[in-house]
């Protein structure tokens, strides 16, 4: 057996898609790597590997010959938290009026480069200044591109910027040095508007991590003293005073506030916190002091996790960018087919350097995953955390609609209404029974079985061997005796009962008790409706997905009255592996399976489906793993929301893919026919960039 390992690296140096494409094909192709996956956003590559046959430094030495690339050497990057670090965010916004600005100073200089080649000024220019000079003006000029391009082709790669260079060379051969000149200031421009693009995909992740705060006051030997956030330990005493930002994930001690967690839920309702109560990172504590113990610090933290899932957002990549990607790696062979192909036909070099010039790869590699990362990124502010394209795709056309009942559907905060005694015991008793074999288990009833018994001041017993049966109930010893808590299938003594069915008749969920395998009471407990669930379901209606579907372990009865109240389909009585067997079974028809469940016992069907979809999980460390879409506050109207947003988002990955196909197409044809002038073929291929960058940008003002 190998033992593979996985590590994050980062990667400096590169600023295109094209650049992290090389430099995952470098590491792919070491022996003893199993996958990689490199992130452009930030900067780094996860490896899968055998530690046996690879290792950092071969790693290292892969990375730096695809390029100007490298790994810097305080790597391995997993141990430092990914908040803060506030100067490592790029200058340049991804914002609405600065691209309008681009746009603007760009379509200048392309009216001045066509009226100047319409009015024959380039050409005169061309007579005017003695061709050496004009040649060391292009060299001089060009000097960064070329040497990149000189580098990748010893390295056997070829750039964009090769077949631009081969372009402008074409021109200078045939003594048009403005041309080769023009040609050259087009390359310097598009260089600029891509590392714009990529700085503007960096930034939608970076403004979510500068969010959390750098510093906390913790309590050490009686004082306060003010450290980095990164050296306080798990168990140490933080102080948040009104108006700051807590620092960690925490219990509260002592001391109330008023807490606006919008940073982590998107909803800026501020809650109420005091003894007890959990408190996240990031969050704003508006009025009143706390002091808090700390349960997690940096990237253990709820909020650390979002941050780090959306930056791993770009590792699950849609399919639509998987095939852009293939596609754009076959273009240039392609391009420079047809420039060989232009040439012996016209014998024209300007139209084969026409050619050349105007095909411009980069931004179909492009048109997928900037649109992706600012859907994402927007949506993590809004309290949705999506963990890739893959998803948003899938969504986008999602068809059946599966959820889970208990904590999904209902608020999760079920109350036990009758207690009922079978054989004499006092119904207190059973429920000091009951209450004590639940002691330790997660469940919602168990929290319901535990609050009815404290509030009778009712003391627990300890359990020893307590064991919890996923959609069973609970099994444990209470006083030397054996103590059952579940369902029918967990008791079976249970199954005729009429008293049972009269009380399921009426939506609620019974509980049996049983000692040492004698039936001794029944307890029912109620759960209500979450208030925006009908609205919600209704808009899943409208948006065209029929079929939705309640799974639930509860039992039939119950079920029933809740499915026919809400008007969807049901299945009752399910183990949670019989809940991954609806979702198989749906896929297996070919259907786009959307699982939404509370993530506790239900991940195992939320990893299953094709979107994953976990309720309220900001704190819920099952839920955020499992699912792929984590909605950090318990709303349903989010649900239809993550829909909404996937197809638009898919939507407008679509414009921009045929977009730029249909501007290539033209481009390249009119330039091989020779109805476009070289000049003009250099201003039109750094256009689309721009184009997809400004359409893109639209997903960040969501509604
Ligand atoms: P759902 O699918 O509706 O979320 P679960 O799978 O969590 O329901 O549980 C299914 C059924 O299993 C519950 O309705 C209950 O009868 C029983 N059950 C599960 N856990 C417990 C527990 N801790 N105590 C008592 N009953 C339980
Ligand atoms: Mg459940």
């Amino acid at each position: 057996m190998v033992k593979l390992q996985t590590l994050e690296v980062s990667v400096k140096g590169m600023d295109c898609a094209e650049c992290a494409q090389h430099v995952q094909h470098a590491i792919a192709k070491l022996p003893g790597v199993e996958s990689v996956n490199v992130l452009l956003a930030t900067e780094k590559a996860i490896i899968r590997f055998d530690p046996d046959k690879v290792d950092l430094s071969a790693i290292r030495k892969a990375v730096a010959s695809a390029g100007d690339y490298s790994v810097p050497e305080t790597t391995p990057s997993t141990a430092a938290p990914p908040m803060g670090d506030a100067s490592t965010i790029s200058a340049q916004a991804f914002n609405w009026q600065l691209v309008l600005l681009l746009a603007g100073v760009f379509s200048v200089v392309v009216s001045i480069v066509v009226v100047g080649e319409w009015l024959g000024m380039f050409e005169i220019l061309n007579e005017l200044v003695p061709f050496p000079i004009g040649v060391a003006i292009v060299l001089m000029g060009g000097l960064p591109v070329f040497r990149k391009v000189i580098r990748a082709t010893l390295k056997r790669q070829i750039i964009s910027h090769t077949l631009m260079t081969i372009g402008a060379m074409a021109a200078l051969a045939v003594g048009e040095w403005v041309t080769a000149a023009i040609v050259v200031v087009f390359m310097r421009v598009g260089e600029y508007v891509e590392n714009f693009t990529t700085a503007s995909a960096r930034r939608a992740v970076k403004e979510l991590t500068a969010i959390a705060p750098q510093t906390a006051r913790v309590e050490r030997d009686g004082a306060e003293a003010e450290v980095p956030v990164a050296e306080v330990k798990v168990g140490e005493i933080v102080i948040v005073r009104p108006g700051e930002k807590i620092p960690i994930d925490g219990e509260v001690i002592a001391g109330q506030a008023t807490i606006d967690q919008a940073a982590i839920t998107g909803e800026s309702m501020p809650v109420e916190v005091a003894s007890g109560s959990h408190v996240f990172a990031a969050t704003i504590a508006k009025l009143g002091s706390l002091r808090v113990k700390t349960l997690s610090v940096g990237a253990d933290t709820t909020f650390g996790r979002v941050v780090k899932m959306v930056e791993e957002a770009e590792a699950h990549r849609a399919d639509v960018q998987r095939f852009a990607d293939k596609f754009s790696a076959s273009y240039l062979p392609v391009v420079i087919g047809l420039a060989t192909l232009t040439f012996l036909i016209s014998r024209n070099p300007l139209s084969t350097a026409a050619v050349l010039v105007v095909a411009c790869s980069c931004s179909i590699a492009l048109a997928t995953p900037i649109a992706m990362l600012a859907s994402i990124g927007a949506s993590a502010k809004r309290g949705l955390l999506i963990k890739g394209g893959k998803y948003l795709e899938a969504l986008a056309h999602a068809d059946v609609v599966l959820v889970d009942k208990t904590g999904t559907l209902t608020l999760g905060q079920p109350q036990i209404t009758d207690v009922i005694s079978l054989n004499g015991l006092p119904t207190s008793e059973v429920l000091a029974l009951a209450a004590a074999a639940e002691r330790y288990s997660e469940h919602p009833l168990a929290a319901a079985v535990r609050a009815a018994a404290r509030a009778q001041n009712l003391s627990l017993s300890e359990p020893q061997d307590f064991e919890a049966m996923p959609g069973l109930g609970v099994r444990a010893r209470v006083n030397g005796s054996l103590v059952a808590v579940g369902n029918r299938r967990l008791i079976p003594a249970a199954q005729s009962l009429p008293l049972a069915q009269q009380l399921e008749g009426q939506g609620k969920t019974l509980l049996f008790v049983a000692q040492n395998d004698q039936l001794v009471a029944v307890l029912a407990a109620a759960d209500a409706l979450r208030p925006e669930v009908p609205g919600a379901l209704a808009e899943l209606r409208a948006l065209g997905i029929k079929q939705i579907e309640l799974l639930t372990g509860d039992n039939q009865r119950a079920a029933a009255a809740l499915a026919q109240k809400l008007g969807v389909q049901y299945r009752a009585n399910l183990l949670p592996e019989n809940k991954i067997e609806v979702v198989k079974d749906y896929q297996a028809k070919g259907h786009t399976v959307v699982m939404i469940g509370d993530g506790v016992n239900d991940a195992p069907a939320l990893a299953q489906s094709n979107i994953g979809i976990a309720m309220g999980a900001a704190g819920t460390d099952i839920a955020l793993e499992a699912a792929h879409v984590a909605l950090m506050r318990e709303d349903w109207s989010l649900v239809p929301e993550v829909i909404r947003i996937a197809r638009r988002t898919m939507g407008i990955v679509k414009m921009n893919l045929a977009f730029t196909a249909v501007y290539n197409v033209v481009g390249l044809a009119l330039a091989a026919l020779g109805i476009l002038p070289p000049v003009l073929a250099a201003a039109a291929q750094s256009l689309p960039d721009l184009g997809i960058l400004a359409n893109s940008a639209r997903l960040l003002r969501q509604k």
